[in-house]
Formats: structure tokens, sequence, C-alpha cells
């Protein structure tokens, strides 16, 4: 059997105890996992502070060829990393092998280029000259989610390190695999034993001691909106990043080009198995196009192949695991008795290859007639189920749009230039996609408002979370 085990000081660490990580489509048990509690966060945050100084005071051209080298190692392990991180989340592996693993080299490349670039301003007065030095800022706490969780730490990771910054990583529960890989090729690409450490466990036994830590600056969290409460109330005074929870509208218009909007609608709901924070759950069409919408992307909803997701062909795999479906499964009951159409899927368990019968599957699911007050629109479910939403007219959609406590992502279809760039500026989200799916430039800041969070990564917007600006001012 596996055992995975924390990484503190360059050194695995025994757990004291251990817990089963199982594959969501197979059933198997994968490996067994440390659980983490408050010594081993206390021996890791120790280790970080200790490896900080040299660290961050190496010249950024030489960490930058550090992680550089970590961005190459996970390029060259694509293959093994990607098949890790399907058989541990269920995440289909034309994702992960074509897109979230090699996403993740990206994140080091890019910020290792980065970190040779940070620049600062200047404030010239009669009598001062100001200018910003930006410092590193210590330890950092990095808490993933499971749903894309390698692509999450690395997001973290990458420019937490470039930057100067020393790091415990710890990885949601259910989905430690490929970061224990992680923490592996680092030392493998000579990253100093200390400046990435890796606790695992569970959130209230190694979660909480970590974001509870004095000598923890900054936390950039990606998780659910309850989490993230619960972590700001816990912290204290620290930076943060939260990446929270989503519930994000998809708004398609009359004018909109039909085939263009039907196929990032299906993308946006049913890629990643559903389980994805930008997902555009509640699909918002316009009256006059509405009952053909429904009708088109039930029809492709229905083709949708849902299987082994080691398969390539697969689109939609199994739910992580059986709480989360049977959450997803109650939705599914909870729609239907709020008065929703279910137009397809459902709670029928959807025919299988031998190998992951006993997996957590929900077929593709699409409700029409959905109203926006009821739970199915309101909740995010996190999981394959589309709710389908008619409006009147551009203020109608608006008006839909907002009513949600989330402001994540958001969406517009419509081949009026005006209507696009005025309903993209009113939608209350960190970001919106015109006329495209979502698509991700690392330059972009990437976050959201309301209840989705608060604080932005990306590009310069790391800074945010993972750089302290100073001003100097000097007397002339
Ligand atoms: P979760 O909040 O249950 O857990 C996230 C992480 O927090 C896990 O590592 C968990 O162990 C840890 N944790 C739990 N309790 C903690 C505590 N008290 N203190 C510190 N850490 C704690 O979320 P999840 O179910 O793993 O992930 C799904 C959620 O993540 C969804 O809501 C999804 O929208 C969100 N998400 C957001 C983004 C984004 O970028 N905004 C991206 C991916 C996922």
């Amino acid at each position: 059997m596996t055992r995975i085990d924390h990484l503190i000081a360059g050194k695995r660490v025994a757990g004291r105890d251990y817990f089963e990580t199982l594959n969501p489509a197979t059933q198997e048990v994968l490996a067994e996992v440390a659980a983490g509690g408050e010594a081993e966060v206390d021996a890791a945050v120790a280790a970080a502070k200790e490896a900080f100084p040299r660290w961050a005071g190496l010249p950024a051209p030489q960490r930058a060829r550090l992680v550089r080298r970590l961005g190459e190692l996970i390029t060259q392990h694509v293959p093994e990393l990607s098949r890790t991180e399907t058989d541990d989340t269920g995440q289909v592996i034309a994702q992960t092998g074509k897109q979230l693993v090699p996403r993740a080299a990206d994140n080091f490349q890019y910020f290792a280029e980065m970190c040779t670039r940070v620049d600062g301003h200047t404030y010239p007065t009669d009598t001062h000259l100001n200018y910003t030095l930006f410092h590193p800022v210590g330890v950092c706490a990095l808490i993933s989610p499971w749903n894309v969780p390698f692509m999450t730490a690395t997001w973290k990771v990458a420019p937490c390190l470039a930057f100067g910054n020393t790091a415990v990583l710890k990885m949601s529960e259910l989905s430690p695999l490929t970061a224990a890989r992680l923490g592996e090729l680092a030392l493998e690409a000579g990253i100093p034993p200390g400046v990435l450490n890796l606790v695992h466990g569970f959130g209230k036994d190694a979660g909480e001691p970590l974001v509870r830590h004095r000598d923890v600056r900054a936390i950039s969290f990606t998780g659910s909106t309850a989490t993230g409460n619960r972590i700001v109330k816990e912290a204290g005074l620290k930076k943060f990043s939260m990446e929270l929870g989503g519930k994000s509208p998809f708004v398609i218009f009359d004018d909109a080009d039909p085939a263009r909007a039907l196929d990032a609608a299906v993308f946006m709901i049913f890629s990643n198995n559903g389980e994805r924070c930008t997902a555009g759950s509640r699909i918002l069409v316009q009256q006059s196009i509405y009952a053909e919408f429904v009708q088109k992307f039930a029809e492709r909803a229905r083709r949708i192949t849902v299987g082994d997701p080691q398969d390539e062909r697969t689109i939609v795999g199994p739910m992580i695991s059986a709480g989360h479906l049977a959450k997803v499964r109650g939705y599914i009951e909870r729609g239907v008795q709020e008065g929703a159409t279910l137009v397809c899927g459902g709670l029928d368990t959807p025919q299988l290859p031998d190998r992951v019968k006993k997996g957590h599957y929900v077929l593709p699911t699409v409700f029409a007639d959905v109203d926006n007050r009821m739970a199915i629109a309101q909740d995010e479910i996190f999981g394959p189920v589309a709710c389908l939403i008619p409006f009147k007219d551009e203020a109608d959609a608006i008006r839909i749009a907002n009513d949600i406590d989330y402001g994540l992502s958001s969406y517009v279809f419509t081949e009026n230039i005006g209507r696009a760039h005025r309903v993209a500026a009113a939608i209350e989200a960190g970001m919106c996609f015109v006329n495209s799916q979502n698509v991700r430039d690392l330059r972009q800041p990437f976050g959201g408002t309301k209840a989705s969070g608060t604080g932005r990564e990306g590009g310069t917007w790391s800074y945010e979370v993972f750089l302290e600006p100073k001003n100097v001012a000097v007397s002339l």
C-alpha cells in the first residue's frame, strides 16, 4: 500500500495516524495518507520560517531558475501526474492530461519569469522622493480544494515561492496525491528543504491550526464559502486571498451566435464533471429563443459520454465522494420538488463500464423552467446539473444575474457590441467572458466578489497576497 507522508524540512515525516484516499471511479484504496494535526503544522511552519531568510535573500534570477526547473519536471511527468490526478479526483484524463497538469507547469514558468520583473513605483515631490519596494511576506499557508487540486496548488505555490516566500501547503483530504509528488519534484528541482512543506489531513485538524498559526503571514485559500468565512474568523490579522464558491450566470441573448453559445454553455456546466468553481450553472436564455435552446441543450446533454475517467473519450467522470454524490442527487430531488422541469438526466444510474460500476456517478442533468429563487438556482451544486432560466430583456437578465449571493464568473453571449459591454459592466462578478467560455490568461485578475471571495491572484495581482509593498520616502 502506498503511503503518503508529510513533507517537512525536506524530509518525509510519518503520520501519527493515516486515512485512506479512494479512487472515486472504482472505490479502490489508492493510498494511506498521513493525518496531520497541530504538532505537524507547528513543525512545518517552523521549517518554513527557518528556510525563509535564505530563500528570500537569493537573487531573483537564481530563485527563478529553480522554480523554472520545477515547471520543467512537471512537464516531463505529465502522463504520470495526470493519471494520478484522474485516479484521485475522477476528473477526466482528457482534461487532466491536456489542460490541467500542463497548465500547472505553465504556472511555474510564468511566475519564474515574473519574479525577475517585479517593478515599483515612484512618487516624486519637491521635497521627497517616494519609491516602493516589494518584499516577500514570509511563511504562507496555501490551502487547496479537491476539484482541480494540482492546478490550484501550483497556482499558489508558483507565485508564493517565486516571489521569495516559503510555504506550508495543505491539500484537501480527498485529493492529496499529486501534491505529494509536487513536494518530491520541488526537492529534485533543487528548491531547498523547508521552502515547500506539506501537511496532509482534515480541515479541522490540520487546516485550522495552520490558518491560526502566529508565524503564518498570508493565507491563500481556495475552497467553499462556508470554510472561507470560518478561516477569516479564525485566522486573525493576516493577508488573505479567498477564492470561494460560485453560481455563475451564463446569459444568452436572442441575437447571440446560437452554435457558439450552445457549445460554450454545454462546456461550462459539464466539463470537469460540473465540479468547477466557474461553472456556468445558471443559464439565462432570452424568452424568444428559450424553447428551442432547451431542446438543443438537452439533446447535447443526453449525448455526453459518462464513464471511466481514464478513458480519453469520457466527458463526465464520477463525483469525488459518496457524500458529494448524495449532495448532488439531493439537489436533483429538490429541483423536482420545487417545480422545475426535469428535461434529462436525473436520478437514474448511467450505463457504465465494469471497471467503474461502483463509481459515484450522476447523469448530466438539465432543469428547465427554473425560477432564480429556487434552491437549485441559488446554491452551488458543484455537479453536472444545469438550470435553464428564461428572461425577458436586458434589464431582466441583469436583475436575475445579480440576484445571487455569489459573484465569481459570468458569461454573456450577444452579437450586439454595446449590449455586450453594458451587461459585462453591470454583472456583479470578478470575471466576465463575452462570447466565450472561461479562458485563462495568467496575467488576468482571477477571483470573485460577494460570497465568492476577496483578493485576486494572477500576474501582478498575485502581489496582493504574496508581496508586501513598502514605501520609502527620501528627503531631498
Ligand atoms: P472546502 O471548503 O470543504 O475545503 C477546502 C480546503 O479547506 C480543504 O483542504 C479542507 O481540508 C480545508 N479546510 C476545511 N475546513 C478548514 C478549516 N476550518 N480551516 C482551514 N482549512 C480548512 O472546499 P472543497 O469542498 O474542498 O472544494 C469545493 C469548493 O471550492 C467549492 O465551493 C468551489 O467553488 C470552491 N472552489 C473555488 C475556486 C475559486 O477559484 N474560486 C476554485 C476551485 C474550487
